[in-house]
């Protein structure tokens, strides 16, 4: 403790007993520049010491003034006119003129630093949860707290990105299942469909094209459809033009008068028959 606290026990501020400097004797601007070298002079007594709060992660800080000594300075002439308790006072360090108690107070401490700081965190605070509000899942509501782009998938890659308009894991996860189990379920009932129509002229298999393959038909075949999907590629890869069935003979023709013919192929023999004129077939 300090021999002067001991002496001057009400004192509350930190530092030293202020020092005040009362100039005269010149001009305005003369005594401005004598104050103002005495100030650069006498920096390292009135300074303080500059702190920081390194995990604040910032450049800001404030200073402690319990090495220091506060001094303020005036002309003659001021406090003539304004008396000892008038706005005279210039502190060291400060800008402006204040009365003597608030030229000794210290704006630039620690509480003020930590007002700072605190606007600062919620600003950051704020920005965040818009950020996550902006995230929020559209299925359930679900607004994220913390970590929102957050990369699912099977060996690192990528398969899912929390994203604005998007889901939660667990509604994306949820979805991708019903989906999955619906095109199930569709082919599923393809499947069923097209086994039940005439199969494929060409190699008499279903019309829908072979279980599980890529090709297979993920709906009910066309009526007008004649092959499976694999012998289409097949003929358009040969490049054999469109299929033609054979055309109906006359005796064919003759007892379709009277019946129709136990033929599922029939209607589009006829149909190619007109299509495709007999004299114009390659042979
Ligand atoms: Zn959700
Ligand atoms: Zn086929």
């Amino acid at each position: 403790m300090h021999w002067w606290r001991r002496t001057w026990p009400g004192h509350t501020r930190p530092g030293y007993p202020p020092v005040a400097l009362v100039v005269t004797g010149a001009g305005p601007v003369a005594l401005a520049n004598r104050q103002q070298a005495v100030a650069d002079l006498s920096a390292d007594c009135w300074r303080g010491r500059w702190c920081r709060e390194v995990r604040d992660y910032n450049e800001d800080g404030w200073r402690e003034y319990d090495d220091a000594v506060p001094i303020v300075a005036t002309t003659l002439e001021l406090l003539a006119e304004h008396g000892p308790l008038g706005p005279i006072w210039w502190r060291f360090g400060r800008s402006g003129r204040y009365s003597l108690v608030e030229a000794l107070e210290n704006p630039n401490n620690r509480a003020a630093y930590d007002l700072r700081q605190a606007a600062r965190e919620d600003e950051e605070h704020q920005a965040h949860q818009e950020l996550m509000d902006s995230l929020v899942c559209i299925d359930c509501g679900d607004v994220p707290e913390e970590e929102t782009t957050w990369e699912y998938g099977r060996q690192g890659q990528v398969e899912w990105t929390r994203r604005p308009g998007g889901r939660c894991w667990t509604c994306h996860h949820d979805r991708n299942e019903r989906l999955e189990r619906e095109a199930e379920e569709q082919l599923e009932a393809a499947r069923t469909a097209n086994a039940a129509l005439r199969p494929c002229w060409t190699c008499r298999g279903s019309i829908g094209g072979k279980e599980g393959s890529k090709l297979e038909l993920r709906e009910k075949a066309r009526p007008d459809r004649l092959e499976c999907p694999e012998c289409v590629q097949a003929r358009a890869a040969k490049d054999l033009g469109p299929l033609m069935l054979p055309a109906p003979t006359k005796r064919e023709l003759v007892a379709a008068l009277v019946s129709t013919p136990d033929d599922p192929w029939w209607e589009e023999r006829v149909l190619h028959a007109k299509l495709y004129p007999v004299r114009d077939r390659r042979v």
